[in-house]
């Protein structure tokens, strides 16, 4: 369903407790590409953009349970449908994806939309802003505990808030995000906070995490 959400108010700024892992300035040191050279996205004041086939960066710090802000915005040039417009994404651990994707006006299967544990629940509702817009994403991740021989113990959890909005509700985590076939699961200790490069120039500001 979709509904919309109240304006936006945000100014970008942190609580005193979190890392801030995308500031005002132009400071990408927190992030990193897979092998570990310096983030290539573009960057200014405070507004990073994906650059498309650089790769997908990470952060060089690792984490567990978590209380992460992130803003992103669609790019305005309407080109491509479905999963094809403005995909990107926000892992937890290097392995659980919320979704973002330019949903505004453009429909896709349930569990691919925006603010969606990808392939595996989708949002209670669309609240989503249009292309050029900040939407935000507030994310409490509880993560999957596992017993020394390496089976489950309890699987992860998750509360997204989305312009404001509730979407996922402490949803349980099934396991990794898989673009086709079951989620796995495989015992690992703590992981990046990874953004997606899915072509598309999506842009971010204002992330934040505090480590709970
Ligand atoms: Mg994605």
């Amino acid at each position: 369903k979709v509904i919309t959400p109240p304006p936006y108010a945000g100014v970008p700024g942190a609580p005193s407790d979190a890392i801030v892992l995308l500031g005002q300035n132009s400071d990408l040191s927190q992030w990193q590409h897979d092998d570990n050279s310096s983030a290539k996205w573009e960057v200014s004041n405070g507004i990073m953009t994906v650059k498309p086939s650089t790769g997908q960066i990470k952060t060089k710090e690792l984490f567990s349970d978590c209380q992460l802000h992130i803003e992103w915005s669609a790019p305005t040039e309407i080109k491509g449908k479905s999963q094809g417009r403005g995909n990107s994404g926000v892992f937890l651990q290097g392995r659980y994806e919320v979704q973002i994707l330019d949903n505004y006006q453009n429909e896709t299967y349930m569990n691919g939309q925006a603010g969606s544990i990808y392939k595996q629940t989708p949002p209670l509702v669309n609240p989503i802003r249009k292309p050029g817009e900040w939407n935000t994403y507030d994310i409490i991740f509880t993560a999957p505990r596992f017993k020394e021989d390496g089976t489950l113990h309890t699987h992860g959890r998750i509360t997204v808030l989305f312009n404001g909005v509730l979407v996922q509700n402490n949803t349980m985590i099934l396991g990794t995000t898989e673009y086709i076939g079951l989620p796995q699961i495989n015992a690992h200790g703590d992981g990046p906070i990874i953004l997606q490069d899915h072509g598309d120039k999506v842009r971010f500001r204002n992330i934040w995490i505090r480590k709970l």
